[in-house]
């Protein structure tokens, strides 16, 4: 039996796309999961199911991250549920969109309110989940950042800052809650969920799918699975000895196509 067996991850905004695969990921490998999402938990129902299948508990629960006390609930449902919390994956965003040169497109609330969500919501679950992790001795913490807060690109300035910080949180924390806790981020490229497909017009869409096959040295849009595959990786022990890491899977879209 491998050592992640058994174990209990949190995954917010588990109701779909990237939070979705990473949830079913961490099944496959013998992870109870909590899928904590705004959503109701009824559109949790699939994910939740897909999980069971691969032989795991899974329950939802409907939390706000940007709600303190809703990241407390959380936590407090795994415990109850479960006993004990290994990994927590902070996948939950929200964003504005808006032209990066139209300096009114954003006011101040704007900007708390993405915040709010992005960064302040995984400070607040990491602070909720800590405890259980430092008595165990052991916890692995994977924040889901985006190439928009490397390269400065994306939805609108306040997304892009938001996932910045998160970086610079990302860093800060894995040197304050080690050695027991392990925090690594993943910043994942444009990828097909509903995050974009939502947003856009289907044939804008299709066309941005498009470009992303072209505009990157893999030549291949991203699907979700990707960046399961890199959470499930920092979540893990075959990890165990990284920490305050950036993983971009991007297919290369960081490097340029150069030449
Ligand atoms: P998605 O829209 O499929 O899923 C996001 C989930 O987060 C939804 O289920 C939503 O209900 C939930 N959520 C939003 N606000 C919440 C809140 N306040 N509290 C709890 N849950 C909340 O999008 P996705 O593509 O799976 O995005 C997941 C993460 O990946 C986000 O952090 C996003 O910034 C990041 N990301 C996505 C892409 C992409 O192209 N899809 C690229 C870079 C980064």
């Amino acid at each position: 039996m491998s050592t992640d067996q058994g174990k209990v991850a949190i995954i917010t905004g588990g109701a779909s796309g990237l939070g979705a695969a990473s949830a079913v990921r961490l099944a496959e490998r013998g992870v109870n999961v909590v899928l904590a999402d705004r959503k109701d938990p009824g559109e949790a129902a699939e994910v939740v199911e897909a999980c069971r299948s691969k032989g795991v508990e899974a329950i939802a629960v409907q939390a706000d991250v940007s709600r303190d006390e809703d990241c407390t609930r959380v936590a407090q449902a795994a415990i109850e549920r479960f006993g004990r919390i290994d990994i927590l994956v902070n996948c939950a965003a929200t964003t504005r969109f808006a032209a990066h040169d139209d300096l009114h497109a954003l006011d101040a609330q704007d900007f708390l309110d993405v915040y709010a969500v992005n960064l302040v919501g995984p400070y607040q679950m990491i602070r909720a989940c800590a405890p259980a992790m430092k008595v165990q001795g052991r916890g692995a913490i994977v924040n889901i950042s985006s190439t928009a807060g490397v390269l400065g690109i994306g939805s609108s300035v306040a997304y892009a800052a938001s996932k910045g910080a998160l970086l610079t949180m990302t860093k800060l924390l894995a040197r304050a809650l080690a050695p027991e806790i392990r925090i690594n981020a993943v910043c994942p490229g444009f990828m097909d969920t509903p995050w974009l497909s939502e947003h856009f017009a289907p044939d804008r869409y299709a066309a941005l799918l498009e470009s992303a096959k072209t505009s990157r040295p893999i030549k291949e849009a991203g699907t979700a699975d990707y960046v399961a595959d890199a959470v499930v990786f920092l979540a893990l022990e075959g990890s165990r000895y990284i920490t305050g890491e950036t993983i971009m899977s991007d297919g290369g879209h960081h490097l340029g196509l150069g030449g």
